[in-house]
């Protein structure tokens, strides 16, 4: 090979490297901005977090107006990505979503691929049933079938709860939810406000009950992508900024306040870190 051969081939090699290298460590941020959107996994049939408004078709909640303010604050559109409980965390790890606002617990187990957000919803898990099924709390769901939501932390909490019941995994709250109203389980099990959106908005409500205790804590956090401290930082500011400016509120009491269909009182404060 002459001289000027091989110089132009190592040069080449050290731009086709050099490119692979800064794509390849170029962190979330930059990401989005290049992009100019944010790709947030939320779910799509779970009231009021993350939903289709009937009336006007587009994805609506909690989760979603949470998204809009990390966006908001990146300077980016938000482009939205349907998750399941089954999905969401994969869809991260693989990057095919930049983060997660998914109704999703933040627990060590779930750690291994991908990072989590400070907490930004508490809730817990209890379980919704017929009201003349006589059923009051998790003790009487022994023998009896129970549905909720393929990937979630339900499937498991209700097994440490009732050994002795049959867990019945869907797809999704909304098939669980059917499953009861045909009689095909006993009760559907997962965290309060997802069990009061499903109540609340059925046909007829009055025919069903939210009973027992807590049987788990579930500590919602965003999931975000692994290794990425610039982000994360950057989330974890907008959570706090939210809170501490009174924005917080006005989302939580635009979905779940007095004055909604799926009252569910605040009761807990998110961990403010000074600025
Ligand atoms: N928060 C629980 C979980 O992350 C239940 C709700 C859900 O399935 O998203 O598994």
């Amino acid at each position: 090979m002459g001289n000027i051969w091989k110089k132009t081939f190592v040069l080449s090699l050290m731009i086709v490297l050099g490119v692979f290298l800064t794509s390849a460590s170029a962190g979330t941020i930059e990401k989005i901005k290049e992009r100019g959107a944010l790709i947030a996994g939320v779910k799509d049939a779970v009231i009021p977090f993350g939903y289709i408004d009937a009336e006007t078709n587009q994805l609506v909640g909690f989760d979603i107006d949470i998204c809009r303010a990390i966006a908001k604050n990146l300077g980016v559109e938000l482009k939205l990505k349907p998750v399941t409980s089954a999905t969401r965390i994969p869809m991260l790890a693989q990057g095919s979503i930049d983060l997660a606002a998914a109704t999703m617990t933040h627990k060590f187990a779930r750690e291994d691929s991908i990072d989590f957000s400070i907490t930004y919803f508490m809730d817990g898990q209890k379980i919704l049933v017929k009201k003349d099924s006589g059923i009051k709390s998790v003790a009487d769901l022994a023998g009896k079938k129970v549905g909720t939501s393929k990937g979630s932390t339900s499937e498991k909490n209700i097994k440490e709860a009732q050994p002795e019941c049959n867990v019945l995994s869907f797809e999704g709250y909304p098939q669980a939810f059917l499953a009861l109203r045909q009689g095909k389980v006993s009760a559907v099990t997962t965290d309060s406000g997802i069990l009061v959106g499903l109540k609340n908005s059925a046909p007829d409500p009055e025919d069903y009950v939210i009973v027992g205790d807590f049987i788990a804590a579930e500590p919602y956090g965003l999931g975000l992508p692994e290794n990425d401290s610039d982000f994360r930082d950057l989330v974890n500011r907008t959570l706090v900024d939210l809170w501490n400016t009174g924005e917080y509120l006005k989302i939580y009491n635009k979905w779940f306040g007095p004055k909604t269909n799926f009252y569910l009182p605040l009761t807990w404060k998110m961990e403010i870190w000074p600025y």
